[in-house]
């Protein structure tokens, strides 16, 4: 099969493909579909990805923004003898590979060991070392708080994972349970760059065909973020202030920032190695892009070394207050973000538009599961403030039915006793049975009671508010919101802390459910 675009067609809730069974996800419930769709319950990929979870790790010899993901995967066609033996054929007669060992499920309270694959490794090579591990490793999904999940067996070359097969084997339910699915599903999963390190013996990806030995940071982040640009303009994605368009922005601006020549022969080369497998054709956008910033960087620098406040730097040269913090950190400074935030407030005040059009911060899907986290939400970063720092301020979010994410301006890792405080402080709201109440106020009203504002969002003359009222007349949080949400809190079930981790320097991200 071919690979899926870098934009999922049928999935908002993710911003891009990540994983090559993420285009096959319903087969696994619904395996007869396969064969009618694909006339056979057995497919094999190279799947486009584009993940940035870890782009402050790019640079380093083994991160990337964009990979390729070699794949098989099975919808109730072979099982698991077939998988092994596959991968094993693959790793050690195609590559001519040598496995240094192999790891399978050890077993838990839940889900029994899965015998049945150490002894298919075993048959196939009784001198190769088996590890049992836990759910930790050897475990994979739900990536919600339902659907297929199962064991995996994983196999290491050099100490490195190099590939990962999961059976699909199980549907864990929303009330814990796992229950037997009616086919057996194969999903696999190895990363192309990382395996070529081997084949070809090299020490790193760099060095690799994929790259051009790029040997410094500022030359490995150019070349990866030029070549994650590209496949995704390639894929129609434009530039822009949201979604996935400003990750495609920040990927340009970045690699623009690191790259003393022009992107153009950079592109060029990308484009060459790829010739043979991808059409690729940004249509000029990244230059278009690169233009532009290298004009307001230009500018920018200047006054940043004159060391502008980080307010001026944006509203009057457009420098990103991302890049301000980045460069700071660079030098060893830190930028006052509480300064930049109040400022920004009050710019918005000044710089309102009565276009109600522009009126963000509605929700995308109203089923009930996205209103409550959208409530919990709230919730969130008022436990932020009132726990954490009182100067904290949302800078992007993003919710779907299994968990709400919350980007916020932060200059330091949450400790644990931070998140447990967030979360009990919001356990606590939940427990009390706090009523949601929507108001619309005149935007001057608004904001005069400090009711938090999207960053960067011009607001019309009239807007609605949603207060979360305590029991004495007052509110534990208060912001400017198009709705929907729940009318009383304790409909939101408990509140948990799945992850957090940084997006840029001075961003963090929070991942939460209700469970
Ligand atoms: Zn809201």
């Amino acid at each position: 099969m071919p690979s899926a675009s870098l934009l999922p067609e049928n999935d908002p809730s993710v911003l891009f493909t990540t994983a090559g069974m993420q285009q096959f996800k319903q087969y696994y419930t619904a395996p007869e579909n396969a064969l009618r769709d694909f006339g056979t319950k057995n497919v094999a990929t190279v799947q486009k990805c584009v993940r940035t979870s870890d782009i402050d790790e790019v640079g380093d010899d083994t991160h990337h923004t964009f990979l390729e993901m070699l794949g098989n995967f099975s919808f109730g066609g072979y099982g698991k003898q077939e998988a092994i033996e596959y991968a094993h054929e693959f790793i050690t007669k195609e590559l001519g590979l040598q496995i240094d060992y192999v790891s399978v499920f050890g077993g838990d309270k839940d889900i029994p060991a899965d015998n049945e694959s150490q002894i298919i490794w075993q048959k196939i090579d009784k001198n190769l070392k088996i590890k049992g591990h836990g759910k930790e490793d050897n475990f994979w999904g739900p990536t919600g708080k339902e659907g297929p999940c199962g064991s995996t067996t994983e196999i290491y070359i050099n100490g490195v994972e190099i590939w990962n097969i999961v059976f699909n084997e199980f549907y864990k339910t929303r009330e814990g349970a796992y229950n037997k699915l009616p086919v057996l599903g194969i999903d696999t999963g190895m990363g192309l760059e990382r395996l070529l390190t081997i084949v070809q013996n090299k020490k790193n990806n760099y060095e690799t065909d994929l790259f051009n030995n790029e040997k410094t940071r500022e030359e490995r982040i150019v070349a990866d973020h030029t070549k994650a640009a590209l496949f995704l303009a390639s894929d129609g994605i434009k530039p822009g202030n949201t979604g996935a368009g400003y990750v495609l922005r920040r990927l340009i601006r970045r690699a623009v920032r690191f790259s003393k020549a022009p992107l153009g022969k950079k592109i060029q080369k990308i484009k060459n190695t790829y010739s043979n497998t991808y059409m690729l054709d940004d249509k000029g956008e990244i230059e278009k892009e690169e233009k532009k910033f290298r004009e307001t960087l230009e500018k920018g620098m200047k006054e940043f070394e004159k060391r502008t406040d980080p307010f001026i730097l944006f509203t009057t040269y457009g420098f990103p207050i991302e890049l301000t913090t980045e460069l700071a950190h660079e030098q060893g400074r830190k930028v006052d973000l509480e300064d930049f935030n109040k400022k920004m407030t009050e710019h918005q005040k000044l710089s309102q538009t009565s276009s109600a059009g522009m009126f963000k911060g509605g929700l995308q899907s109203h089923d009930p599961k996205t209103i409550k986290l959208h409530t919990a939400h709230h919730l969130l970063l008022a436990a932020l403030q009132n726990v954490v720092d009182k100067n904290i301020k949302q800078r992007g979010s993003n919710i779907n039915e299994e968990r709400l994410r919350m980007d916020f301006l932060c200059n330091h890792k949450l400790l644990d006793e931070e998140k447990k405080k967030v979360e009990d402080w919001v356990n606590d709201k939940i427990k009390v049975g706090l009523e949601v109440v929507r108001r619309d106020l005149p935007f001057e009203k608004a904001r005069k009671i400090g009711a938090e504002m999207e960053f960067g969002a011009k607001y019309p003359d009239a807007v609605s508010v949603y207060f979360i009222e305590d029991k004495n007349g007052g509110s534990v949080s208060k912001e400017f919101c198009a709705g929907p949400h729940v009318l009383n809190t304790k409909e939101l079930g408990h509140f948990k802390i799945l992850k957090e981790e940084a997006v840029s320097q001075g961003i963090r991200r929070l991942k939460a459910v209700l469970e």
